[in-house]
């Protein structure tokens, strides 16, 4: 097969203005056809991305920081991933691996399997959006623990689906106008040590408290919640938090649901952050980097969890399509090939050594693990947090060709989620380009 790869250039190049009249263009078509609610961050339409770079129809290259939320960790033209998409489509596109089964839906499987940190045997159902891996993974625990409620976090983000947008905490935009909101579902505070000052043990204590006063254990199907929690505010829970939670689930029957979406695959420097907080989930949700852009999702659990289950009771038309697995078998290699575990431990290094010789007043912390890290900004006079300045600050860096993404329920942190492929080079120059905008905001 001749080398698909289109990848482009890997260095910054600004050739007009941002958006370039194409995209202009390109944005005036989207503001006829699609709706308002389906908003950009950056209107500027990409033609080709790969590596570090994404480049738009204007031949801007910009500085990949987002990677398309957490996607494209392998970059969004990794050769193997092209290599075994395109081969895969030339055989079959879709059978339904409920009706004729194809062995890259069970290799997966087996790779997920073998990564997770579940011990013992486990079982993985694949489907195609985070979302719906975490509605599946609901469906588990409460067929296992024949159980109904289910406990999210404050600042818990778990999707827009109606069971998924129930568990996510913030209200604009993700639910305001969307109610009414599942049932069952029940909200307690976690742990943000930045906000709360609380240490591992008090945060637990409290959480536990409000589960056993206001829903009891016997009524609580599962727990879930984002190891390194993403859409909130890219927060570390203080040390000790969730093995508190989870052995408070372990000792009273209750599942425990790691939300492993964002903060999965490689992205923290680990396989999965739940590695790095010591903690074993009965049940794992991973999307995003799974499949280097295709979509693809996974429910990971016990076996005899997702064994609980009724034959037929699990599946969907899409779940585990045969050019997503191929894509996701192509990621393994490529994680583990191109080492980048080891380069999200890089990413970490590069970006608190760039905050450490570069401070400001105004970053009120700078947290996360691997290539998944945040900066959070406060008015320095009063604590409060600063959405502000942090929509100027990412307005200028977007202006100077990098896409930077915000995040946090006060709208006050950025968040860096480069590709794990960027290189220090291209990182540096990106984070250069933060502190130059800092300093004229
Ligand atoms: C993105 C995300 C989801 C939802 O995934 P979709 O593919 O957008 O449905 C769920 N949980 C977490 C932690 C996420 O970051």
């Amino acid at each position: 097969m001749t080398s698909p790869v289109t990848a482009p250039e890997q260095s910054r190049h600004i050739a007009t203005q941002l958006p370039g009249p194409k995209s202009r263009e390109l944005a005036a078509r989207q503001a006829g056809a699609v709706p308002a609610g389906v908003a950009t961050t950056m209107p500027v339409f990409a033609s080709r991305a790969g590596g570090g770079i994404i480049e738009d129809v204007d031949g801007n290259r910009l500085i990949d920081l987002g990677s398309g939320i957490a996607v494209t960790s392998v970059g969004a033209s990794h050769p193997k991933v092209v290599e075994a998409v395109q081969e895969q489509v030339a055989d079959f596109t879709h059978t339904c691996f409920m009706i004729t089964p194809y062995e890259g839906y069970v290799a997966v499987a087996e790779k997920l399997g073998e990564k997770a940190p579940i011990s013992g045997e486990t079982r993985t159902a694949l489907f195609n959006s985070g979302s719906e891996a975490v509605e599946n993974a609901v469906k588990v625990a409460r067929a296992y623990t024949r159980k109904q409620a289910v406990v999210a976090f404050d600042h818990a983000y778990h999707g827009r689906t109606t069971l998924t947008m129930s568990l996510t905490a913030k209200s604009m935009p993700y639910k305001h106008n969307f109610g009414p909101f599942a049932p069952e579902v029940y909200r307690v505070a976690g742990s943000y040590p930045l906000r709360d000052g609380l240490d591992g043990a008090a945060a637990a204590k409290k959480a536990i408290s409000a589960m056993e006063k206001q829903i009891g254990a016997d009524n609580l199907a599962a727990v879930i919640m984002e190891p390194l929690q993403g859409e909130g505010g890219f927060i570390v829970p203080a040390e000790g938090f969730l093995q508190a939670i989870v052995e408070w689930c372990t000792a009273n029957d209750v599942l425990f649901i790691a939300d492993e979406v964002q903060s999965g695959f490689a992205r923290t420097g680990a396989w999965f952050a739940s590695e790095l907080e010591g903690i074993e989930p009965d049940l794992m949700c991973t999307a995003k980097g799974i499949a280097g852009g295709m979509p693809l999702s996974a429910v990971t659990g016990r076996a005899e969890v997702m064994d609980a289950v009724h034959p037929g009771g699990l599946g969907g038309t899409y779940g585990g399509n045969p050019v997503a697995t191929a894509a996701s078998l192509a990621v393994f290699e490529a994680i583990e090939e191109d080492d980048l575990l080891q380069e999200a431990q890089m990413i970490e290094r590069v970006i608190r050594e760039h905050f450490e010789q570069n401070a400001d007043e105004r970053i009120a912390e700078v947290r996360g693990r691997g290539g998944m890290m945040a900066i959070e900004f406060v008015d320095p006079a009063s604590g409060e947090p600063d959405a502000a300045l942090t929509g100027k600050l990412a307005a200028a860096v977007r202006a100077a060709g990098v896409v930077l993404l915000t995040c946090g329920t006060y709208g006050n942190v950025v968040r860096f989620l480069p590709p794990l492929t960027i290189g220090e080079e291209l990182l540096r120059e990106g984070l250069a380009e933060v502190t130059t905008a800092l300093q004229s905001v």
